[in-house]
This record gives C-alpha cells, sequence and structure tokens, in this order.
C-alpha cells in the first residue's frame, strides 16, 4: 500500500504516499469519512473485531479512535518522513501535548531547547511541573549542555530544529548518539519549520517527530491540526492517549490538509528559494544590522544546516537598524506580507515578536532572551521573488 518513501520526499511522494490504491467508489481524491462511530454486522462480526482478528486491519470503532480519512492523512505523512507509522491531532499542540504526556510520569525529567514555540515551553515549564515532571532547559542546539543536563530520571529530550525565531539547528545525529548512551532517554522533535522536504530526523535517530500541521503540511493558512510519527510502538502509545485526551482530528481538517500536502514540495521549493535570496539580500541591506538564516554563513547552525537540510526553510529573521519604532516603520510599510501570527501558508506574514509573541515580557526579559524589540520575523509565501524582494526594500526605506 506504501510507496517507498526513499529517496527523500518531493513532489510526487507528496501526492502519492501512502495512498490507497482502492477507494470507494474509484474516486482519485480522498473521501471524507464524516462519521462519528462505526457499525457492526452482527454480534460476532463484533466479537471478531474486539478479539483483534478482523480481516480489515483499518476497520475503526469510533471516531475518537480512528478515521478513514485521518488515517489517510497519517500514512502519507509517515511515508514523508520515513516512518514506521503516524498519528494525527487536532493541532499542532494537540500532538506535542499528547506525545508528551505519553512519555514521561511523575518523577521524571525532561529536558528542553530554549527557543522552543512559546507554549511548548509553556507546557514544560507550567503544565508539568504541576504534575511533578521536572525539567532542565538548555541553549539551542548545545548538545554539551544538553548532556550536562541528563540525569538519572531524565526519560525526554524536547526540541525543535530550526527553531524560532532564529532559527538554530539541532545536530540530530549527535544528539542521539548522546542520548543512546544515556539508556531511557527519548528524543521528541518539532519538525514543523523544517518540513519532510527540508529535513527527516528519523534517519538521524531521533525517535519521534510532531509537526504541527497547521503551518507547511497544510500550507494554507485555513486549517489547524498536528502529525506524529516514528516507531510503530511509540506511534501506538499516543493514539491510545489521544484516545483518552480527545485530542483527535476533525475528517473535514484532514481532507484540507491532505490537500494541501499534495503541492508540498513546490511550495517549499518556492519559499526555500525566496527566504534564501531575500536573507542574501537584508544581510547587504545598509538598515539591517543582523539576519538569522540558517543557510547564511554567518548563522552559527550554518554546518549543521548543510550537513542535515536540502533547504534552509520559508522563515527569516532580521534585526532593522534604529530600534522598535523603526522595525515596527517597515514592518507597516510592507504591502504584500500581512501582519499575522503562523507561517507556511501561500501568503507571506510578518512580525515583530517584540509586539506579538513577546508582548508581555519587559525589555529586560526581552533582553534576557536575546529578543531585539527591533527584530522582525518574514515567513515567506508563494508570492514571486522578484515583488515580495521589492515590497521588502521599499517597506526598509521608510525604518
Ligand atoms: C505553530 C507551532 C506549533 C503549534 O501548532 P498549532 O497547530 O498552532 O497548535 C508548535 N510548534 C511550532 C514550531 C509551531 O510553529
Amino acid at each position: 500500500m506504501t510507496l517507498p518513501s526513499k529517496p527523500p520526499p518531493n513532489s510526487t511522494s507528496a501526492v502519492h504516499t501512502g495512498a490507497p490504491l482502492k477507494r470507494p467508489s474509484h474516486t482519485l481524491s480522498a473521501s471524507i469519512a464524516q462519521t462519528a462511530t462505526y457499525t457492526f454486522e452482527n454480534t460476532a462480526d463484533l466479537e471478531q473485531y474486539m478479539r483483534g482478528e478482523d480481516p480489515d486491519p483499518e476497520r475503526e470503532e469510533y471516531g475518537r479512535y480512528g478515521n478513514p480519512t485521518v488515517r489517510e492523512l497519517e500514512q502519507r505523512v509517515t511515508g514523508l518522513e520515513g516512518a514506521e507509522d503516524g498519528v494525527a491531532f487536532s493541532s499542532g499542540m494537540a500532538a506535542i501535548t499528547t506525545a508528551v504526556l505519553s512519555l514521561v510520569k511523575a518523577g521524571e525529567h525532561v529536558v528542553l531547547f530554549n527557543d522552543c514555540y512559546r507554549r511548548t515551553r509553556q507546557l514544560v515549564r507550567v503544565v508539568l511541573s504541576r504534575f511533578g515532571i521536572e525539567h532542565d532547559v538548555v541553549p539551542a542546539g548545545d548538545l554539551v549542555a544538553l548532556e550536562a543536563a541528563l540525569r538519572p530520571n531524565t526519560r525526554l529530550v524536547l526540541g525543535e530544529s530550526p527553531t524560532n525565531p532564529f532559527l538554530y539547528c539541532v545536530d540530530f545525529a549527535k544528539l542521539s548518539a548522546i542520548v543512546k548512551k544515556h539508556g531511557r532517554v527519548r528524543t521528541l522533535v518539532d519538525s514543523t519549520m523544517a518540513t519532510p522536504v527540508n529535513c527527516r530526523p528519523l534517519e538521524f535517530g531521533v525517535d519521534l517527530v510532531v509537526h504541527s500541521a497547521t503551518k507547511y503540511l497544510s500550507g494554507h493558512n485555513d486549517v489547524l491540526g498536528g502529525v506524529a510519527t516514528g516507531a510503530a510502538h511509540l506511534v501506538s502509545l499516543l493514539r491510545d492517549s489521544r484516545g483518552v485526551l480527545g485530542t483527535v482530528l476533525d475528517p473535514h481538517a484532514a481532507f484540507l490538509i491532505l490537500r494541501g500536502l499534495k503541492t508540498l514540495g513546490l511550495r517549499v521549493e518556492r519559499q526555500n528559494a525566496t527566504a534564501l535570496a531575500v536573507a542574501r539580500a537584508l544581510e547587504a541591506h545598509p538598515s539591517v544590522e543582523r539576519v538569522y538564516y540558517p543557510l547564511l554563513e554567518s548563522h552559527p547552525s550554518h554546518g549543521v544546516a548543510r550537513a542535515q537540510m536540502s533547504g534552509g526553510g520559508g522563515v527569516v529573521s532580521f534585526v532593522v537598524k534604529g530600534g522598535r519604532d523603526a522595525a515596527s516603520r517597515m514592518v507597516d510599510a510592507c504591502t504584500i506580507a500581512k501582519i499575522a501570527p503562523s507561517f507556511g501558508g501561500p501568503e507571506s506574514l510578518i512580525e515583530q515578536p517584540a509586539i506579538m509573541s513577546y508582548f508581555e515580557l519587559g525589555p529586560e526579559d526581552l533582553e534576557r532572551l536575546g529578543i531585539s524589540p527591533a527584530l522582525v520575523r518574514l515567513a515567506v509565501g508563494v508570492e514571486e521573488t522578484d515583488d515580495l524582494m521589492a515590497d521588502l526594500l521599499n517597506a526598509l526605506r521608510k525604518a
């Protein structure tokens, strides 16, 4: 049923991987199985299912445990990541929360890379703490600090690569080697920024990969979703937890994500190219103090990014000269990029983290986190590179 996931995902696998060969009524596209529950022919049929002996391994019992449209999405992403299995969730945070709650318990310890998604940090710092799960935070990608933070009760290393907004990358092969020395520690990587087109962390020994499918996988800024992939026995733990926590994806949303996925290769290729061109232009621009993009030679993660990623992704962060107000003037002067959180869709989006994601922090806290008030995050869409570039350069004149 599943096409080979190697060579690396491209537009062929993004359209075809995991697609069932036969569909009801021979439709080309996935059907939306809009049902909350499933029926059994008779009690013998039910008993056979309950004993795990149903001839159809894909058969479902109830909507919180599974759905054929959602299953098709899970299989597609499984193929793209080169995983054994996958499970979809109602959002990226639903995927991360369900995964983390499946993997750790009271008295255990989690190591978290900083510069991770803000709500992931909040999950570990605030929510897990309430349930007696300890944690340490280490600088993004700093494997020396990571190894020093591992304790006998550490069970999970939680990371992201590239991170947001600074796009630090974690060397997955080295991370996996360190973690494997410590026995029962598992690695969970949020690969939302990279997409399976640019990087497949499982190939480097990472245990589980999660995505906010809200971003590049769905790719149209119109649906929320999440997916986790990895070894079948771990995915099965997450699937069981999903049935308890109820973090289940709606079949309509699954259909939209499947539809968006078909153009993942095309979109990410364009976004990689545009973002790299924009990053280089900004780096050479007199009104820009500093640019963060993993494929720029000036980025601290440049070597790691070159070695394990085939593209730098669609997000570029930069500091505008002249401080917070100058950056705001630049952001306001953009006509193509809209002011909004999120990234990964066809529309370019721009934001000033000091005013959006980090609004509640005062100047000292911002400084401690290394967030300049003049930092701008641009997430490029699929517009023409030249149009976007001209618009940005024009906006910089207003800074
Ligand atoms: C957006 C995002 C999330 C959260 O995903 P939702 O779908 O909004 O719940 C998690 N991690 C990263 C890196 C993200 O960008």
